[in-house]
């Protein structure tokens, strides 16, 4: 079975970010995506949520997800995180790059609740769930680590 990797589809170039920009495709990780060596995911796409939405921030006491219109969003990225986790079963993934920053996909910072642009340490629910079950979140700046981690070499593809 080929090696496969779980990948946040913003970083592929997919039009799934709540603003519905394409900001941050990266081209390592779609070179990989095009040899098959990716399964992408949003978590909050497959969770229930359009493009564009209202932003959303984990809340400050991190019990819930909050959008900027004032609504919990919880039980979205909650659906998002077990679709990520179910990919990730039935693909036999280990490694996963998603997205820094976000409510759903970060690995170290999230905002903190208060919509005012302001960093805290701190996971995203899908990470939350991924790593819980012994799959390595990385990030957009750990991609060698997470490929080394995976067994990937570039060199190879
Ligand atoms: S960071 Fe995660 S949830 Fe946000 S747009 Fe990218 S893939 Fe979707």
């Amino acid at each position: 079975m080929k090696i496969k990797i779980l990948v946040s589809g913003c970083l592929l170039g997919e039009q799934v970010r709540y603003d519905g920009k394409i900001k941050y495709k990266n081209e390592t990780l779609f070179r990989l995506y095009e040899k098959g060596f990716v399964v992408s995911i949003c978590p909050e796409v497959v969770g229930g949520l359009a493009v564009p939405r209202a932003a959303s921030e984990i809340s400050v006491d991190r019990t819930d997800i909050i959008n900027k219109e004032g609504k919990n969003v919880t039980p979205y990225f909650i659906k998002g995180a077990n679709i990520a986790l179910k990919y990730c079963i039935e693909h036999r993934i280990n490694v996963a790059i998603l997205k820094s920053k976000s409510p759903s996909c970060s690995n170290n910072l999230i905002y903190d609740g208060t919509f005012t642009n302001t960093l805290k340490n701190g996971k995203g629910i899908t990470t939350q769930l991924l790593e819980k079950n012994k799959i390595y979140v990385f990030n957009e700046y750990q991609i060698k680590e997470a490929l080394y981690m995976a067994g990937i070499d570039l060199n190879d593809i």
